[in-house]
């Protein structure tokens, strides 16, 4: 058995009975075993649920009623509630935090047969570029074990890298899903706003959280996007699409390219950069396939960090005001007050990232602050989504590196905050105007993989993805396997 094959390949054998889902499903689970305690990319692993899913997912095989999931193991980022299985967020805050419900992304997938091996390690609450930030330790980055895999969906990229299982779920608030795709070399997309719904996604910041697949290739991608999303009543800001590519995409793939499109290069994203190689290998190659490239601006990508953090921390403390060890959390042990049990609780909780983000942000939602920091990014947020409808009315997609560089060596930026927030530059602009990005390995620089990022309109995902698919068809990065790896 492979465990770096495509999708398409382990249908294939559990089609012909090359082997069986248990068997698939055991392999993937040995070799967690044997390799994750160098990596760390699961928190939590149930071999129990995972072999109960494949056993059900055989005789789904056996009866005619699977789908094009059914049999398929799959890493779900820790942040994803999962009934039974330990949800920690990657926070001491939810050591023991057993979910009473399946979130409806885990729902809709255990519905279509696929098996859950575990739990993915990732930043506390998602707050992190690194994947440093996580109270069970740092993950390590499988082309390199000195550098990180990025972040905060680091464990489930790393887990896909290094062939502990073919797919895995992530999360993107401003760069989760895309960056540490672009580290560890593989495909990763963070839908539209509204694609996936967020119900039973531990909340960061609501209205930048989107949660998307990280897998090889983006006709994997795309296979786990369309089973991933639609229309929930239990989201408020879920949207109803009726996107029939998406719906065909479990039978026939993505699709056709649609022919001669027009593809901008942002100048704010490549100006300055040292190595554009990455990105000029993309364009060479869509060219070569009719596709004409421009030039274009975003005038106001610079001011996008700075609003994203106002933004996103703001959210966020109010968000997590709910570990209070009452409503949900850890609780300190023997309170003397209320105050005290508040207090103690979320300060033993919450790590130093999450606390910095609580100060920040209900700093800039306070009285007499409120106008100077959160409306004036609310504003920003509003001129940079401008930005994008202006270009999109003259370019198609647009094209940029997903980051600066290749991975950083892990423990070079935990130091310095405001550089560690600047990795998600290129990423955050098309979380603040809800846009779909997705991330796809181009090239090498120092031995570490680097990604490009091809950004579309609003729902637009079936333009980014088949782009990429059709690049994938002409290149070989995302079938690079790190060399410790079999
Ligand atoms: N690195 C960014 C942050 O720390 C993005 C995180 C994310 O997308 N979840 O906020």
């Amino acid at each position: 058995m492979e465990r770096f094959a495509t999708l398409e390949r382990l249908r294939t054998g559990l089609n012909k009975r090359l082997f069986s889902a248990t068997e698939l499903t055991q392999s993937y689970l040995q070799t967690i075993a044997a390799e994750d305690p160098n990596i760390n990319a699961f928190i939590t692993v149930d071999e129990t649920a995972a072999l109960a899913a494949a056993a059900a997912a055989d005789r789904r095989l056996a009866d005619g009623s699977a789908t094009a999931l059914t049999g398929i193991p799959l890493a779900h980022k820790d942040i994803f509630c999962t009934q039974g299985t330990l949800t920690t967020c990657g926070s001491h805050m939810l050591h023991n935090f057993v979910a009473p419900y399946d979130a409806t992304v885990v729902a809709k997938l255990k519905a279509a047969g696929i098996i859950c091996l575990g739990k993915a390690n990732m930043d506390e609450f998602a707050m992190g570029s690194s994947n440093e930030n996580s109270a069970y330790g740092p993950v390590a980055n499988p082309w390199s074990k000195q550098h990180v895999p990025g972040g905060s969906s680091g464990g489930s990229a790393a887990a896909v890298c290094a062939g502990f299982a073919p797919i895995a779920t992530g999360t993107d608030t401003g760069g989760s899903i895309r960056q540490p795709a672009s580290f560890c070399g593989l495909t990763g997309l963070k839908p539209t706003y509204g694609r996936v719904s967020r119900y039973g996604m531990v909340a960061f910041a609501s209205s930048l959280d989107q949660g998307g697949p990280i897998a090889h290739s983006a006709q994997d991608a795309g296979l786990l996007l369309s089973y991933m999303s639609g229309f929930d009543p239990k989201d408020s800001t879920s949207t109803q699409r009726n996107d029939a590519w998406l719906e065909n995409v479990p039978n026939q793939g993505l699709g056709e390219t649609q022919s001669g499109l027009k593809i901008g290069l942002p100048i704010e994203y490549l100006s300055g950069l040292e190595d554009t190689s990455g990105v000029e290998h993309v364009r060479k190659a869509l060219e070569s396939k009719g596709h004409t490239f421009t030039e274009v601006s975003l005038p106001h990508t610079d001011a996008a960090i700075p609003a994203y953090y106002v933004i996103a921390g703001a959210e966020a403390s109010t968000n997590l005001s709910r570990y209070d060890g009452v409503r949900f959390g850890h609780r300190c042990k023997d309170p003397t007050s209320l105050e005290d049990l508040y207090k103690r609780s979320r300060s033993e909780g919450f790590g130093d990232e999450v606390k910095r983000r609580i100060l920040t942000g209900t700093y800039a939602l306070s009285v007499g602050y409120y106008d100077a920091y959160y409306l004036k990014a609310q504003q920003i947020r509003r001129l940079i989504s401008n930005d994008f409808n202006e270009v999109f009315k003259t370019v198609d997609v647009l094209l940029t590196p997903t980051t600066p560089g290749p991975a950083f060596a892990a423990g070079a930026l935990t130091q310095d905050p405001v550089a560690m927030y600047q990795q998600d530059k290129f990423t955050v602009p098309a979380s603040l105007a809800g846009l779909p990005g997705l991330s796809v390995p181009c090239g090498m620089q120092q031995g570490l993989p680097i990604g490009a990022q091809l950004i579309g309109p609003a729902f637009r995902e079936d333009l980014i993805l088949t782009l990429a698919r059709d690049y994938q068809l002409m290149s070989d990065w995302h079938l690079n396997i790190p060399a410790g790896a079999k």
